[in-house]
Formats: C-alpha cells, structure tokens, sequence
C-alpha cells in the first residue's frame, strides 16, 4: 500500500480530475459529498492509512475554504489499481467485468479500480474527513509513533477484563502487533497470554510497553533491506515461540506448548510465561465435559 500510494504521488500530484465514476455499484459507501464534487478538483496528496489509500483533494467548489475532499478507497484482497495514460471520455457502463471504479483526470490520464471475482469487498469513499471511513477511525495507535507512551498503553488496559492476548492482537486498541508478535512480545515480558489486561501493575505496563517496542523494532531492523521474497523465511527465523510448538524454548530450554485462542491458537512457553503450569485448553475441556 505505502508504494502504490508513492506510485501514485509521482505520477498525479497537481492533475485536475475530470471525473470519477462507479462501475460496479456496491462500491460507493457515501452518498454526500457526490463523486461530482471531484469534477475540478486537484490532487494534493495521496496517504495511506492503515489499508486504505487517501487521495486528498482540493475542490473547485469547497463547502467551506480550505476543505479538502478526501476519496478513500479499501482494495480488499481481490481489488487492484491500474493506472492507464489514455482513458475513453465516456464513464464506464456498470456491470460486467471486474472495473468496479474509475477516475478520469482532465489530460486523459487516470485509474481503474479492480476487483477480481465475485466477493465484492472492494470500497470506495468520498468523505472530508477521514475518520468518518469505518475501520479508519476505529484503527488503534501505531505502537511505534510517539503518542504510544506507557501511559498511553496503561489506558488502554486499564479497567479492560480480557486476556492481554486478545488486547494485543485487538487493530482497533493498538494497530498492527497481530497474532505472532502479539506470541513474542508476552514471551519476552514473560508474562501468561491469559492474564486480564486489568490486573497489570504499573511496573509491568512499563515493562510490557518497552518489550513491545523493542519487540517490534527488532523485527523491522532483521528484516529491512530484505526482497519481498525473502521477507516471509526472516520472519519465522526471528520468531522464538509463535508457530513453534513442540520445540525448545531459546531462553530456557522448556517444551512451547499451544493452546487455543479465540479462533486461532497460541504458542508460549510454561518455564518463562506460565509459572510452569500448562495452561487449560478451554475447547479441549468444554468437549471433554
Ligand atoms: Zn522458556
């Protein structure tokens, strides 16, 4: 997403769009603003938040001065965008074939949007503010971005009885840890997966904040410079108990055990994490009864 959004810098700063149009009508989210109000606009920026691409415009004829128009697209797995110099003037006729959107710049230039197959989860919206996209706003804080302050994780624990596992992994409380760092972070805090985010003392919020951080940095660190290719082998190199059941703990030598976790399972080692004690498969037990 970061490089189809610098993609798209490079090629469309400062164009004036001509005219965006759906092709595919579950596409379009928002009803006002209308995609009309593109007609004239000038592309300003593009940003990325989280998955979505932000293309910031600056309409001929601003509600207020200074609002920006704000299109806002999710490709969802399926969905593509393909930049193409020489576009028909006339808007695409909806219905068959995988062109969900198009945007059509004053030169001619411009974009489809794509959507392979028949799940249609590709979404585009026309907002001026972009907390006003689902899922935008609802994106917890990046934990390495400086608003990301043990206090700051502190408040997001505080009061919260559910398993710090499940916080961890949680996008909407704090973005981007998901399943396998979420493994490694309460390994190296030597911490049990199943402890209520509110029984935390101060202290061990301050040391579970620093394990994150060190966690996550070291991750990027192993893997920058690394092709594409190469990133998925350096991940599993770098982790010490996710997706590793059955072998020996690095730090201390213990068998990783496994136990199941919402929809998925998680790995952790009994000697560092657990007191020892393996902890009950609350699946396994509720079929046993
Ligand atoms: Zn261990």
């Amino acid at each position: 997403m970061e490089s189809l959004a610098a993609d798209l810098r490079d090629r469309a700063l400062g164009r004036v769009i001509d005219r965006a149009d759906i092709a595919e009508f579950s596409v379009l989210k928002t009803y006002d603003p209308p995609l009309a109000a593109l007609h004239g606009a000038e592309l300003k920026d593009v940003a990325r938040h989280g998955k979505f691409l932000d293309l910031i415009t600056s309409p001929a004829a601003p509600a207020a001065p200074g609002t920006a128009l704000h299109l806002i697209t999710h490709l969802a797995r399926a969905g593509w965008l393909r930049w193409r110099e020489d576009l028909p003037d006339q808007p695409p006729r909806p219905g068959k074939g995988p062109l969900a959107f198009r945007l059509r710049f004053a030169d001619g230039a411009g974009f489809d949007l794509t959507e392979a197959g028949t799940r249609k989860r590709l979404a585009v919206y026309l907002v001026t503010d972009p907390a006003a996209v689902p899922g935008i706003a609802s994106l917890g804080p990046d934990p390495l971005s400086p608003e990301f302050t043990a206090e700051a994780l502190g408040g997001l624990l505080g009061g919260r009885r559910t398993q710090i596992k499940g916080v961890l992994r949680d996008q909407r409380l704090i973005a981007g840890i998901g399943n396998a760092y979420s493994d490694e972070v309460l390994h190296a805090a030597r911490m049990s997966p199943f402890r209520l985010a509110s029984s935390l003392s101060p202290d061990e919020v301050k040391s579970l904040h620093g394990v994150i951080i060190t966690t996550l940095r070291g991750a990027i660190e192993r893997s920058s410079g690394l092709a594409a290719s190469e990133l998925k082998k350096e991940k599993k190199a770098g982790l010490s108990v996710h997706g590793r059941t059955g072998e020996k703990c690095p730090v201390c030598g213990d068998t990783i055990h496994e136990v199941s976790f919402a929809n998925s399972a998680l790995q952790y080692c009994p000697t560092c994490q657990t007191g020892g004690k393996p902890l009950a498969d609350r699946r396994l037990s509720r079929l046993l009864k």
